[in-house]
């Protein structure tokens, strides 16, 4: 039988970041395997609950530094590998979020320490410090079942591992031996490995022992057997010789750092908190730490991070602080917790009240975790509202991270839609480009007696800003919002209105009744030829519109196209199109400009002469414009390019 196995090609390239492009932060490594056998003991333990077979026992973690050999070894007791195990967890690439960090790592450009803090590349990054690794493992039974031991060991050559059975058992767990390159000595040094394990692993709630020379007194018991009884015994007699010994000394602290009281923590310990459970390079950036007191008491530990992780659209991006119940780790990503929109959330809650046996089923139905989530949500918003009245710059970067997901929001949590929206950042006529303006401003900004929020749904800025739709409303003084996110259009249809003030899309037909008296005009008094105008034109172009009428908004364009009730933009339409959902948007209202100078020319000319064969081109000659004008695309450009080219030829 073969021992040889080839990586998958997606571990190969990985491999080829970690040891070419990391290299500058390869002191993560050691944080990564501690932080891979911390998982492994949660996972013996939680079986050791259930399964008679598998052992409770004194869960920990060594590190052990030869320096004639140069290895540097971590083990653990937990869960350890089986073959079948090791060939799929050291072999493949099974996260969604690797997939996303090695997509953007292709692409180059960011900041490539910043990416490998965002997903932790786990086991390989033993990679970047060892010229070779061997892992040694044996799995606790399952059932009763014993499996045997296996060797795994790869020096990366020809993109290889080999994989074996051992014939004698060994002790449960796992033993990863690094073998370490010319240019990693420091990693044999007891000193540097404790510091790296303060700084990165301090909180793991196991401990994480390593074997140190300690100078210990020489045992000569034997000897003074008569100066015990000598309770005159003075320090002369006890300053014998010593002699040094290895004993083992615990390096991390192990605090449940979110039971201490907020006066008790240090920024420095947040932050080292922060950085070894999310594994994120980057400070988070807010930390939000409070107890609930009460019939439902809670301790939460939470953390906004500085930068969006970049699977947080994923379908298994993982979601939710770590749940403990009185300080026993239950779940990792408990979801319950946080709501969708928040879900960018990280840290931990540790109950008091829940069950210890609760189980992701229970979870779900439970008044308790509802009321949490809904104490957690509430501060989280809190906060961001105070960083927003109080560091603006910073919120701004925040929400250029998070804004997007954030304001799912409006759409998920009805009951807080307000506070959500009350969030939100905009461009608009009224700001500098790059320059951000919230609801509230707005209607600080608002003319006395107006009472709508007019807003532009758009690809970007720079298209909006000539948009015919928001022609009038300029002219009138009134700032419209840019709003050029995907989910613009749908996100302020469904907040519809703030703090009172009706929520209004400038590409809608113009509506009946508003709250602004001044906005609802009456219908322009139209002589009869130019009715008979309107009618020709709606008869002309009933495939294409609803509704053909005379405009109260429009100045310089000649037509325009509008939402009749509820339909989605052209740009949502393209991208619930390119989601591939079957979709016939219904048809469109047309506005025409009866001042304008062509619309008064083809007027005149039906007037003269009705039957005429150009008019029918003209009208759709008006129709085409407006779609192009509202950003949608002509059903047929090249009925449109004969029409224009054969106009032009008749003209020069
Ligand atoms: P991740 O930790 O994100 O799953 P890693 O590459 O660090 O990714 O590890 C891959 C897998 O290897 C783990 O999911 C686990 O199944 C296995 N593994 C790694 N280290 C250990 C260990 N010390 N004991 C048992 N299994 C381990």
């Amino acid at each position: 039988m073969s021992t040889q196995f080839q990586f998958q090609t997606e571990v190969s390239q990985l491999l080829n970041i970690v040891v070419n492009s990391l290299y500058s932060n390869k002191e993560v490594f050691l944080r990564e395997l501690i932080s891979n056998s911390s998982d492994a003991i949660d996972k013996a333990r939680v079986l050791s609950l259930t399964d008679k077979s598998v052992d409770e026992k004194q869960w920990e973690i060594r590190l052990n530094i030869d320096n004639d050999a140069k290895t540097l070894t971590i083990s653990d007791n937990g869960i350890g590998m089986n073959l079948q195990d090791a060939k799929i967890a050291l072999g493949t690439i099974a996260h969604s979020g690797t997939k996303a960090f090695m997509e953007k790592m292709a692409e180059g450009g960011d900041d490539n320490a910043d990416l490998i803090g965002q997903f932790g590349v786990g086991f390989y990054a033993s990679f970047m410090v060892a010229d070779k690794v061997t892992v040694l493992s044996q799995r606790v039974p399952e059932n009763g079942k014993i499996s045997k031991a296996i060797k795994w060991e790869s020096s990366l050559k020809e993109g290889a591992y080999s994989l074996v059975e051992l014939d004698n058992p060994r002790t449960e767990g796992t033993e990863i031996i690094l073998h370490l390159g010319d240019d990693n000595n420091e990693f044999l040094d007891a000193y540097t490995i404790k510091e790296l394990v303060t700084r990165y692993s301090n909180f793991i709630s196991y401990p994480i022992i390593m074997q140190e020379e300690t100078v210990v007194p020489v045992d000569n018991t034997d000897t003074d057997t008569d100066t015990d009884t000598d309770s005159d015994t003075d320090d002369a007699d006890t300053t014998e010789e010593t002699t040094t010994e290895m004993k083992d000394v615990t390096l991390n602290s192990m605090q449940a750092l979110w039971m201490k009281p907020k006066s008790e923590v240090t920024d420095e310990e947040y932050n080292q908190f922060y950085k070894q459970q999310t594994r994120d390079f980057l400070e988070p950036f807010k930390t939000i730490h409070y107890r609930a007191e009460g019939t439902n008491e809670f301790n939460a530990m939470l953390f906004i991070p500085s930068k969006v992780q970049l699977d947080i659209y994923y379908k298994d991006y993982k979601i939710g602080p770590t749940l403990y119940v009185r300080r026993v780790q239950i779940m990792e990503n408990c979801e319950q917790l946080v709501p969708l929109h928040l879900r960018f959330v990280k840290g931990v809650v540790d109950s008091s009240d829940l069950p210890l046996n609760v189980s992701r089923e229970i979870l779900q139905s439970n008044k308790q975790v509802d009321m949490m989530r809904k104490s957690i949500s509430k501060k989280i918003l809190a906060t961001l509202k105070s960083t927003l009245k109080n560091e603006r710059d910073e919120y701004t970067k925040f929400y250029g991270e998070f804004g997007k997901v954030l304001k799912e929001g409006i759409h998920y949590d009805m009951e807080r839609k307000e506070d959500v929206a009350a969030l939100l950042l905009f461009e608009s006529t009224a700001t500098e480009p790059g320059n951000f303006t919230t609801l509230d401003e707005y209607i600080q900004r608002l003319p006395e007696n107006k009472n709508n929020i007019h807003y532009i749904t758009g690809q970007s800025r720079s298209q909006l800003q000539e948009s015919p739709y928001i022609e009038e409303l300029q002219s009138k003084g009134l700032e419209v919002i840019f709003a050029t996110d995907d989910i613009d259009d749908m996100i302020l249809r469904t907040l519809g209105e703030f703090k009172g003030k009706q929520l209004l899309s400038a590409s809608d037909a113009t509506p009946k009744t508003t709250n602004d008296d001044e906005d609802n005009k009456e219908q322009p008094n139209l002589s009869d030829d130019e009715t008979n105008f309107v009618d020709f034109l709606k008869e002309a172009l009933t495939d294409n519109v609803s509704d053909v009428i005379p405009s109260t908004r429009l100045r310089s364009y000649p037509s325009l196209l509008t939402n009749q009730g509820f339909a989605p933009d052209p740009h949502m339409q393209r991208i619930l199109e390119s989601m591939g959902q079957e979709y016939t948007p219904p048809k469109k209202g047309m506005e025409i400009n009866m001042n304008h100078e062509l619309v008064k020319k083809l007027q005149q000319l039906h007037a003269k002469d009705a039957n005429s064969d150009d008019l029918k081109g003209y009208a759709q000659l008006l129709y085409d414009n407006a779609v192009v004008s509202e950003g949608g695309t002509l059903d047929n450009p090249g009925d449109y390019v004969k029409r224009v080219t054969n106009l032009m030829t008749k003209i020069l």
